[in-house]
């Protein structure tokens, strides 16, 4: 079997950078899982609206029944504070169901020409003349294949990327616990996400589609609270008990359905994040902090980026793979700078072990967002 490009990870930056180059060449999407799975991770901010333009498939994605995200509240430095999405010159945004977008996101690659094979993951890889060679692995076989490009888009574990020699780069030790539940006083929801700092971290909130509403904590975890997320019924009454968070959560009439679960919520970079024959994307390339909420559109951003980049590598363009690189320098600049001046922005707890590594990252790169 011969392919022109090969993704490992059906994620949206994976599916993004197959739909983008299956119309030029022959592109095979694989994934460990067989359907995207329900997860946390739903923001999609206003600017997404220009790539999914760009990428023909804004009518499409309004069909698809998603969640408008009018803006966002916050109680940061205890001080109240909201970002209404009406000035926004791209509207607002969206909070979507997650497994519903990613699902679509692969119809599109898919009916764009790229082959799908899921549940499928990479057994080998070995470089060759003019590409890769793989072994493929699927529950039942074991598939032989050439591709002349590889793209990691595993995910912040860059699995790919670490197997062909680069170096992934952990900032810290953000873990995220949250629970389902649902709104049974939807007319008080009013389509914004809620972020408030606590001691320890930062709780999120925000409606989803079908009167869901996903409630989340935010902490580092070797501190206590990462403990307490494991203890059953701390998450809920812990956020009840919060004044801000807890009048909100009364007023949507939020009953929590479902167990806590908790993920890896840290920053990495993969250095370096392309090489010959090879890109990452996404979280596999640059893995955002939550608060950033810039997570998905990376990914969109540069799923499709690279599909550009590898169209101009595979036609011998020598500036190619250095572009893309200084493109992954030029994000994670901008992100850390405006990651850092948010972090540095709440004071109330000097002592506190996850405000002290922040302020201390940030006291020496602290810039104003442009
Ligand atoms: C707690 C939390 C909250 C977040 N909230 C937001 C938010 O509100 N807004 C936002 O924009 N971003 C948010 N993000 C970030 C966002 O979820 C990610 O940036 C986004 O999922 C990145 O997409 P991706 O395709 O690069 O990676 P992923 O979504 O991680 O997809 C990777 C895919 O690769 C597959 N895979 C992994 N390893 C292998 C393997 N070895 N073989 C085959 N397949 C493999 C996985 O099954 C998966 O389908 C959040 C992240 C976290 C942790």
């Amino acid at each position: 079997m011969q392919v022109d490009v090969l993704i490992l990870g059906a994620g949206p930056a994976g599916a993004t950078a197959a739909l983008n180059l299956a119309p030029g060449c022959r592109t095979l999407l694989l994934d460990r899982q067989p359907e995207p799975a329900q997860r946390i991770g739903e923001s999609l901010p206003p600017a997404a609206r220009r790539l999914l333009t760009d990428m023909g498939l804004w009518e499409a994605f309004l069909d698809q029944g998603h969640a408008p995200c009018h803006g966002n509240r916050s109680l940061w430095n205890g001080e109240p504070a909201e970002q209404d999405f009406l000035r926004d010159p791209d509207g607002h945004g969206w909070h979507l169901d997650r497994a519903r977008f990613e699902a679509w996101l692969r119809a599109k690659a898919q009916e764009r020409g790229a082959a799908l094979l899921s549940p499928a993951t990479i057994k080998t890889i070995e470089p060759v003349s003019g590409g890769w060679q793989v072994l493929l692995a699927t529950p039942d076989r074991v598939i032989q294949l050439q591709t002349r490009v590889v793209i990691d888009a595993c995910g912040r574990a860059s699995a790919l990327g670490k197997r062909l020699g680069a170096q992934r780069t952990r900032q810290d030790r953000l873990v995220c616990g949250w629970l389902y539940g649902r709104d049974e006083r939807i007319e008080a929801t009013d389509g914004r996400s809620y972020i408030e700092a606590m001691s320890q971290g930062w709780w999120y909130s925000a409606a989803l589609p079908g009167h869901r509403r996903v409630l989340a904590l935010h902490t580092d975890a070797d501190l206590p609270s990462a403990r307490k997320l494991r203890q059953p019924g701390w998450l809920l009454a812990a956020a009840t008990s919060s004044p801000n968070l807890g009048a909100l959560l009364a007023r949507a009439g939020f009953i929590a359905d479902g167990e806590v679960r908790i993920a890896a919520a840290h920053s990495t970079v993969l250095r370096p994040g392309a090489g010959q024959g090879w890109f990452a994307v996404g979280d596999a390339a640059l893995g955002f902090d939550p608060l950033s909420s810039q997570g998905l559109f990376n990914a969109l951003y540069t799923g499709l980026a690279a599909a550009e980049t590898c169209y101009r590598h595979m036609h011998d363009d020598p500036r190619a793979i250095e572009d893309y690189r200084q493109e992954l320098a030029r994000i994670e600049r901008a992100y850390q700078h405006h990651l850092d001046f948010w972090y540095s922005q709440e004071t109330r707890w000097p002592d506190e072990a996850f405000w002290q590594r922040r302020h201390l990252r940030a006291s020496s790169t602290v810039a104003m967002p442009s």
